[in-house]
């Protein structure tokens, strides 16, 4: 199987299966907007709760939700209005626009015709709307580009009420806009995406050795979801490829079907953020150290990653195609702690009062696991349903299940059938998941 074919299997499956659908699609779509469907929603949550959870269950970070808009003057600050942009070229023939750095050889990668695009101009990626009923420019806000501004602004108001000391830390999940000029791959790069950003306030000085922390702490969060440690690396930004305000940065990249990309950054802010804001505001952002009588501003360690692109990673490294008995089977391996559905309950046929045992059990489970009920179709389209839906257990109730209140489970990766005792069923689910 191709790499590209591997992304137009798993864009349909995530369709067929209710993962993900394309943005407006009755109206021919949007191309850089995706809407995640029953399944997708269930995944997303499930990643988020993950997160939430192992940051902020930390005596040292706190959580926080900050509006999408800001005032402006904090992308002043913080030097996106002047910054946040990326070199635009036109083809004169086609009128296709290309981020410059994208156009590798001497064609339009679109028509194909030579070395006919325009100069590059510098393009903001910020969406730009207006607040109130007048469309002037006094009144423009701004979509926020990145979550992390509204934690640095909030850095006093989270300190003094939470008491914390440094080093502590505030996380916060949102969406972020970006309008970038070459969408694509799926879920990769869209213009409306989730982040999920902790900003690490630690004294000058110790920043290294937090940044080494977390960076380590990070990757194996990321192997502690269950994404295969091969496909994982750490890259580091070279001198040229470090942004604006870090000091030092890496990615954490996985290997996706078009190669080694970037879906978290880990970077070292400096003082650059809290002393920007300061600056502009005129307001003092500074910590108080109270045991050595020090004022100082913190340095920032930052760990930033995209929900959506964390989803795909999940998704691309759980999309399995198998051969089993002479059919071929695909299969979502994901973790069974992220999987959306826990357990889908089916009939073995539609008589013998089995499809009643089968809804009764599906309805004693499903207040405890996310579960489904199944009748229709062979049993064998049942197990490749939920298979494609990632549903790690499947309950089959049969004549035996008449005779000894038995059943039997079938685990979606190895195929084991085990027969369990109808009133054991949440004790051995709960096991398996974890
Ligand atoms: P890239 O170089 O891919 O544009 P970036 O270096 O600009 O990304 P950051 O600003 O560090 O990315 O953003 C942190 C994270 O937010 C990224 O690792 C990624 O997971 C996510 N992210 C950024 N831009 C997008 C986007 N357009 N679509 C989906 N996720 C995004």
């Amino acid at each position: 199987m191709s790499n590209n074919d591997l992304m137009e299997k798993l864009v349909s499956l995530c369709k067929r299966r209710g993962y993900v659908f394309q943005s407006s699609e009755v109206y021919g779509g949007l191309g850089s907007v995706w809407d995640y469907g029953p399944l997708g929603v269930e995944l997303k949550r499930n990643v988020k709760d993950r997160w939430w959870r192992d940051m902020v269950s930390r005596p040292d970070i706190e959580g926080l939700d900050a509006g999408i808009l800001m005032h402006p003057e904090v992308w002043v600050a913080s030097g996106h209005v002047e910054g946040f942009t990326d070199p635009l070229v036109e083809c004169k023939n086609c009128h296709r626009r290309f981020r410059a750095d994208e156009i590798t050889g001497d064609q339009c990668p679109i028509c194909g015709v030579k070395h006919e695009f325009t100069e590059p101009r510098m393009f903001n990626l910020m969406f730009k709307t207006f607040m109130g009923p007048v469309e002037e420019e006094a009144a423009q806000v701004y979509l926020r580009p990145e979550t992390a501004q509204g934690i640095y602004v909030n850095f006093l108001n989270v300190l003094n009420a939470s008491r914390q000391k440094i080093p502590f830390g505030i996380a916060q999940i949102g969406k972020a806009f970006r309008n970038e000029i070459t969408p694509g791959n799926f879920i990769f790069r869209t213009r409306e995406f989730e982040q999920m950003e902790m900003q690490f306030f630690v004294k000058p000085g110790t920043d290294t050795e937090w940044f080494d922390y977390w960076r380590n702490e990070r990757l194996e969060w990321m192997k502690s979801l269950g994404i295969r440690a091969e496909k994982l690396r750490l890259e580091q930004h070279t001198r040229e490829e470090l942004a604006h305000y870090a000091y030092d940065a890496y990615d954490i990249q996985y290997e996706f079907p078009f190669g080694w990309q970037e879906f978290e950054g880990i970077h070292n802010r400096t003082d650059y953020d809290l002393g920007a804001h300061q600056k502009r505001s005129g307001k003092k952002l500074e910590y108080f150290d109270q045991s050595a009588n020090e004022r100082y501003i913190p340095y920032i360690i930052e760990t930033s990653g995209g929900v959506d692109r964390l989803m795909l990673v999940l998704l691309a490294d759980a999309y399995r195609e198998e051969e089993v008995e002479g059919e071929a089977r695909v299969v979502l391996s994901l973790q069974p702690k992220l999987a959306p559905l826990k357990v889908a309950v089916f009939p073995l046929v539609k008589k013998d009062g089995m499809p009643e045992l089968s809804q009764k059990i599906y309805d004693d489970l499903r207040s405890r696991f996310p579960a489904f009920h199944d009748e229709s179709g062979s049993i064998g389209r049942r197990y490749r349903r939920q298979d494609e839906a990632g549903t790690p257990f499947c309950i089959t109730v049969d004549g035996q299940t008449l005779e000894d209140e038995t059943v039997t489970v079938r685990d979606r990766d190895t195929l084991a059938q085990d027969r369990v005792a109808v009133g054991k069923l949440s004790g051995y689910l709960a096991e398996r998941i974890g």
